[in-house]
């Protein structure tokens, strides 16, 4: 198993610098649904079905939205009060960028947007319980990170912040804001914190020292730490991943694997399991690999 490092900064999904042996990319949302349930990552990346936005998930991205602005404050000033106050401003400027959001409420139901605000902000608390941001200068938020693993697979994703000791050790955080059971999720969210650090002890050479989840709603921090034989295997299991998507793709058979994560599938309707029928399989199946656009969920939180 080899490795080249590519790192892409932020917001910017470009394939310039990657090597040209690459015929591949895959994010963790992406692997990990299929890893859930192969139909799911049909519907999702070679169907390409649009999804409704849920409030919980117009939740969590505004979240993740204030948090990573708070960072933009001096230390001093990332306070409760800031953060709340970042609320609506930055409700505003997503519902501009994703006009879809609006749609969430309806214009007869202002105390609807209110509430959800106020919702918001209650998580922003959560956030406050486990965590002081003023003693804190995170090295990466929202950042674009990639890799090549075994030569021609790209894994990348935007992590929701980095940490850097000064020693050099490194901390992923991942902010959670589901109020979905969180053992339902928990899997994923490790699978998702692991590629981040695969991609991370690939490109600069050093196995994180934690990988933290942060439960905003729960105020719970669960703090999990790797180590290079774990990131080596788990290497191992995201080609296989991928050599496993790409023969479905080959016989366009992506089966579903009906779990409790069915209760928060958008595509029910169409899901043999649930008595419906797929669309036809696209002529052009998964389109160019390297321009991706799911390799990010919606937004960042979305997938929560
Ligand atoms: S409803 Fe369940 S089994 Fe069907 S596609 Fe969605 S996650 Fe898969």
């Amino acid at each position: 198993m080899t490795a080249e490092p590519v790192i892409d900064r932020h917001d910017s999904p470009t394939t310039a610098g990657t090597p040209s042996t690459v015929r591949a990319s895959l994010s963790p949302s992406r692997a990990a649904d299929f890893k859930t349930c192969p139909l799911l990552y049909r519907f999702r990346s070679i169907d390409r079905l649009p999804e409704r936005p849920t409030v919980e998930q117009a939740r969590g991205t505004l979240v993740h939205a204030v948090l990573e602005r708070l960072f933009d404050l001096p230390a001093a000033a990332r306070t409760p009060q800031s953060a709340g106050d970042l609320v609506a401003p930055q409700w505003d400027r997503l519902v501009t960028e994703q006009p879809e959001l609006a749609t969430l409420f309806a214009a007869d139901d202002p105390a609807g947007a209110a509430e959800f605000l106020r919702s918001a902000a209650a998580l922003l608390q959560g956030y406050f319980a486990v965590e002081d941001p003023r003693r804190l200068e995170p090295a990466e938020r929202e950042a674009l990170i990639s890799a090549v693993v075994d030569e021609e697979l790209l894994i990348r994703g935007y992590l929701d912040r980095l940490d850097v000791a000064p020693d050099g050790a490194l901390r992923v955080v991942d902010y959670k804001t589901g109020g979905a059971p969180r053992e339902a999720f928990e899997a994923r969210a490790l699978f998702q914190l692991k590629f981040y650090a695969l991609v991370l002890w690939r490109t600069r050479g050093v196995v994180p020292r934690v990988l933290r989840l942060l439960y905003l709603k729960d105020a719970e921090v669960c703090d999990y730490t790797p180590d290079a034989e774990e990131l080596l295997r788990f290497e191992r299991t995201v080609v296989a991943l991928w050599q496993a998507i790409e023969q479905a793709t080959a016989r366009q058979d992506f089966r579903p694997r009906p779990s409790r994560l069915c209760d928060w599938c958008s595509h029910q309707a169409l899901c043999p399991s649930f008595g419906g029928t797929p669309p036809p399989f696209p002529a052009a199946g998964a389109g160019d690999p390297l321009t991706d656009a799911r390799s990010r969920p919606v937004a960042p939180g979305a997938d929560e």
